[in-house]
């Protein structure tokens, strides 16, 4: 556990080159572990022998310096650019498929590295896509090329079947290991991104929906909730009421602005307690609120706002120990089945002016 923790600390050391993907870098040094494991096990496989051997020379050798290129490229990722480091891997790894086919054949699987490099060009460069197909015309031809030569001569140093086949399934497991790392790691990258989008758009439509100083839906919220419900439900009653604070202006001017946006949050609490679980409210302008009441006639939502224009007759609020009344002049209008809402919002509107010109704090219906 220990030693894995050290690995892993290397391999997500951050990268001196600024604006660089950290998290390509950290998949393109398990990418670079991955090969040195495969090598390694090469090597072992052929014995390391065949290093003093006569003939062997090549045999090991190859193993060898292949690990020591991944080591460089290692190294090189933390000061390099990713995509070039990148690049040098794609090119240092046809050179080496290039040798290993020339030494031992196409039966020993490691061409399936290319659908490794062509993987990690799809998925980590932001090049056009012209490119990254000209990319795969040029692996397909290397390939190509390769393969013809091997149906033409015989290997150089041709392995036994039972060798070759060995090599082939070690081959096969490490490069699916490989696909399976980088496709795991972009699947989740895509997947993080995506969740965050849908996120990102929630809050803006939440934004877009709500006043930042009250919390509550704005106009457009409960315009666009009251036309839903007056579409969906059509023979369902329902009043509005247009409620505006008297002489807000005065509170402003006397205390100063941030106790009149205290008060205007103060009274959201007692307007919504007043609502809760009756119906909706909206901060529809500066100081002016409309509540929508579902189910109740102009009368019954005319009580309940009494009853908030007793209680706020009895509850000063508190301004660095002044006391301050507040009160409230609102218009009911009653849905009579036939209106839109832009002309109940108006009627109830004009309702609100009434009571302020008969002298505010008071409810017109
Ligand atoms: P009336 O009784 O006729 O409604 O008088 P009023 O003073 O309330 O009406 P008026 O329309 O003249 O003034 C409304 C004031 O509300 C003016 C504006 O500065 C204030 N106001 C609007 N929005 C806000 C806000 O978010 N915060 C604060 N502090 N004041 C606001
Ligand atoms: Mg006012
Ligand atoms: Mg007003």
């Amino acid at each position: 556990m220990k030693l894995w923790n050290k690995i892993w600390a290397i391999i997500n050391q951050e990268t001196s080159y600024v604006n660089e993907s950290h998290r390509t870098a950290v998949l393109l040094r398990c990418v670079y572990l991955v090969m040195i494991v495969y090598h390694f096990i090469f090597f072992c496989l052929m014995g390391f022998r065949g290093l003093f051997r006569e003939g062997g020379f090549h045999v090991s050798w190859l193993a060898v310096i292949s690990i020591a290129v991944t080591l460089i490229l290692f190294r090189l990722s933390y000061r390099q650019k990713i995509s070039t480091n990148l690049k040098l891997f794609i090119v240092a790894d046809i050179l080496w498929l290039g040798v290993f086919v020339f030494l031992y054949g196409w039966g020993c699987g490691a061409q399936q590295i290319m659908f490794v490099m062509l993987v990690l060009v799809y998925f980590s460069f932001y090049d056009a896509l012209a490119q990254k197909a000209a990319f795969t015309a040029g692996l397909f031809l290397t390939r190509f090329i390769m393969f013809s030569y091997t149906q033409n001569f015989e290997p150089y140093a041709a392995l036994p079947d039972t060798l070759a086949l060995v090599l082939q399934v070690w081959s096969s497991l490490s490069f699916f290991t490989l696909m399976g790392i980088i496709c795991g790691f972009y699947s989740s990258n895509i997947e993080t991104a995506d969740k965050q989008l849908v996120l990102y758009n929630q809050r803006l439509r939440e934004e877009a929906r709500t006043d930042p100083l009250t919390g509550l839906w704005n106009r457009r919220a409960m315009r666009d909730f009251l036309n839903l419900n007056m579409k969906n439900y059509p023979q369902m009653p329902f009043s509005i009421a247009m409620g505006d604070i008297d002489f807000f202006k005065r509170v402003n001017d006397t205390y100063g602005h941030d106790c009149g946006d205290a008060v205007l949050k103060w009274l959201t609490a007692h307007l919504v307690l007043m609502i809760e679980g009756k119906g909706q409210i909206c901060r529809f302008g500066g100081e002016e609120f409309l509540l929508y009441f579902p189910d109740m006639n102009g009368d019954e939502a005319a009580v309940l706002l009494n009853e908030l224009i007793l209680m706020l007759a009895r509850t000063p609020f508190d301004w660095h120990g002044n006391k301050i009344l507040i009160s409230m002049t609102f218009g009911v209008e009653e849905y009579d089945f036939h209106s839109d809402l832009e002309t109940l919002i108006k009627k109830s509107d004009e309702k609100l002016y009434l009571g302020k010109n008969q002298g505010r704090n008071q409810v017109v219906f």
